[in-house]
């Protein structure tokens, strides 16, 4: 069985988990904040907060940008539903801006577009989610851009790019975003188990992230909405969540951040060689825009249906069949009976509904072999011509 995704463990991640277990705290110690300072380092943030998963991470950075019950919240239709679910957990309203046909991200013209009819209609978005499908940034300079002119607060959902670059700015630098969040799932980058990071340059939301991450409880005197009534003494001012992650979980991500550049590295040959051995093929390989470093997290092809000799269901089916267990990232989010319930319905967002039809994640992964990638592409090459 050949996996879409896997994760890699090596001694050095074991060992660092014994450290923890045999140390004094397995929540809440020293491993949070010297995760979260190396997560700021690579990415060029001032802030990190650790949480228990993206989506929680998604989850807080709504609350924190005061995201409420008659909000919109905007976000792409190719994504986990994740990226939707956090403005419902507020309350909130959910729209989608269709992708780009090329990158599989928001396209800002799309979104231009759509602001332009959101403002006649006074349902402008509180908040955009743009999600860099695959570890390709989408186009940041340019909806920050449509951020200003139309008054939204922008969360990047990095779940799949951590380590990737948009222009010279590492993704999740916030240099075009109130917060990136990063997922450490075993088929993303880097993995603690379940996890996730909320980075920001801004003081205030990192201070009401971490608030909303454990309960809305401070400890500290400045903060207090009224006398400390002594040493023992701490307060709730807000109705928070347990969204902490464990120094066991933090320890396995320090480890694994040492060996981010090998992995990305790994990715890409994987993702070269694809496109080497794939291009003469009736099926689109993805393109990459030259602002962008990927992470090469998913390599997404396209069956070309009008001339591949099976078509995209029956490709699909043979390949898990040969054992290699491809994907499909995603099924449009508007497209699932929770969202349809809402409003949505099938023709809604053609670009994303198209690609649908035609998307296969092909496997790339650290320790995919040559012999398997080989398998792969002949199996691909048997299926299509
Ligand atoms: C994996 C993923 C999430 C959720 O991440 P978790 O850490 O599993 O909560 C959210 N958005 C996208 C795009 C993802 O790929």
């Amino acid at each position: 069985m050949i996996p879409y995704g896997k994760q890699d463990i090596n001694k050095d991640d074991i060992d660092s988990l014994v450290d923890v277990l045999k140390s004094d705290f397995l929540t809440q110690g020293p491993k949070i904040p010297e995760f979260e300072k190396k997560v700021s380092e690579l990415s060029s943030s001032s802030f990190s907060i650790a949480v228990t998963s993206a989506t929680a991470g998604l989850h807080l950075a709504c609350l924190a940008l005061g995201l409420n019950k008659d909000d919109y919240l905007w976000t792409s239709p190719i994504s986990f539903v994740a990226s939707a679910n956090c403005a419902r957990y507020c309350g909130a309203n959910v729209d989608f801006v269709d992708i780009n046909a090329e990158t599989y991200n928001i396209d800002p013209i799309l979104l231009e577009k759509k602001l332009i009819e959101a403002k006649k209609n006074n349902v402008l978005p509180k908040i955009v989610i743009p999600v860099h499908l695959c570890g390709h940034s989408a186009d940041m300079e340019q909806i920050y851009l449509l951020s200003k002119k139309y008054n939204f607060k922008i969360i990047e959902d990095a779940s799949h790019s951590i380590g990737a670059k948009y222009k010279e700015y590492p993704v999740g630098s916030c240099k075009y975003s109130s917060c990136t969040i990063f997922s450490f799932h075993p088929v993303k980058i880097i993995t603690t188990g379940e996890g996730g990071i909320v980075t920001t340059n801004n003081s205030e939301l990192a201070k009401k992230i971490r608030l909303f991450r454990s309960h809305g409880i401070t400890r500290d005197k400045s903060e207090m909405l009224s006398e400390s009534h002594g040493d023992w003494y701490y307060q709730q001012i807000y109705l928070g969540f347990n969204y902490r992650m464990t120094d066991i979980q933090a320890a396995l991500g320090i480890s694994q951040l040492k060996r981010i550049n090998e992995f990305i590295d790994k990715r890409e040959k994987i993702a070269q060689k694809y496109n080497r051995d794939l291009s003469s093929l009736p099926l689109r390989i993805p393109k990459q825009r030259n602002y962008v470093k990927s992470s090469r997290h998913l390599y997404v092809i396209r069956i070309n249906n009008g001339e591949s000799r099976l078509k995209h269901p029956e490709i699909f089916s043979q390949l898990r069949r040969l054992g290699i267990l491809v994907n499909l990232h995603y099924i449009p989010i508007h497209l699932h009976p929770y969202y349809s319930k809402l409003g949505f319905k099938k023709g809604d967002f053609p670009n994303a509904e198209k690609y649908y039809q035609e998307a296969i994640s092909l496997p790339i992964y650290p320790k995919l072999s040559l012999e398997n990638q080989n398998f792969v592409i002949q199996s691909l090459k048997g299926l299509t011509t």
